[in-house]
């Protein structure tokens, strides 16, 4: 495998570029999706200049956590209940919190567990059917709920557009969430400061559109093993 270190430098350069025709600062940071990737991989990411890991599994993660040094690590993926005491243990913020009744159990968790968790709520802002996410319309009622939790601390939004061969056709859907995103840094008790959008395939519309955070798998890794997603 080629290793990390010249895609890395490739991407930077891109987000800059990005930034420069948006007329916007960064800093933009990168997490990496290491869904698949051998510590072996992950480990060469790190040695590389990557500080931030986001799993989508809490199973796998659990798996490869303990042979990596010390790193943020994010959860991106789709959170069943069952499964948040064990995340709490391996993560420092779940990104895709997308209800209620998540929120209140990751609140009790985390009371139990002593510690303020970071998140961000997850929006699907084409409203793609089949996909995770809160519908943008009902975003900011959530989050006025989520501020009140004390044990959680709302620092912004996720979301990933629809797949489609044009990245142009993101840019709708990641503006959707950036307004959203700028009600929500209005809310008292809200702590927004994160906007996680853009992935390999549109992470440059994103920075256009102001994410400050892009997660990135392939553009990173390079291709995924195939029968991953
Ligand atoms: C896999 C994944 C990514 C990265 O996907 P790439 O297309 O490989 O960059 C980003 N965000 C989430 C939520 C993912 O599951």
């Amino acid at each position: 495998m080629k290793p990390p270190d010249d895609r890395l430098e490739a991407i930077r350069a891109r987000i800059q570029q990005a930034l420069k025709r948006s007329g916007r600062a960064g800093p933009v940071r990168i997490l990496a999706a290491t869904k698949g990737r051998s510590p072996a991989e992950i480990r060469a990411a790190l040695e590389a200049g990557i500080d931030l890991i986001g799993e989508n599994i809490v199973q796998e993660a659990a798996a490869k956590f303990p042979a990596l040094p010390p790193v943020e690590r994010h959860f991106i993926g789709h959170l069943q209940t069952n499964k948040v005491k064990k995340a709490l243990t391996l993560f420092d913020c779940v990104q895709s919190v997308d209800s209620w009744r998540l929120a209140l159990k990751l609140e009790r968790e985390a009371a139990k567990a002593g510690r303020r968790l970071p998140v961000l709520l997850e929006v699907n802002p084409a409203g793609e059917a089949g996909k995770f996410g809160l519908p943008p319309e009902e975003t900011l009622a959530l989050a006025r709920e989520v501020t009140r939790l004390e044990h959680l601390s709302l620092q912004g939004l996720m979301a990933l557009a629809p797949y489609a061969e044009d990245p142009e056709a993101a840019r709708p859907h990641f503006r959707t969430v950036r307004r959203l995103f700028e009600e929500l840094a209005r809310l008292p008790g809200a702590e927004a400061h994160l906007l996680s959008l853009g992935m390999s395939h549109d992470f440059e519309i994103a920075v256009e559109e102001g994410a400050n955070l892009v997660r990135l798998g392939t553009a990173l890794f390079g291709p995924r093993p195939s029968g991953t997603r």
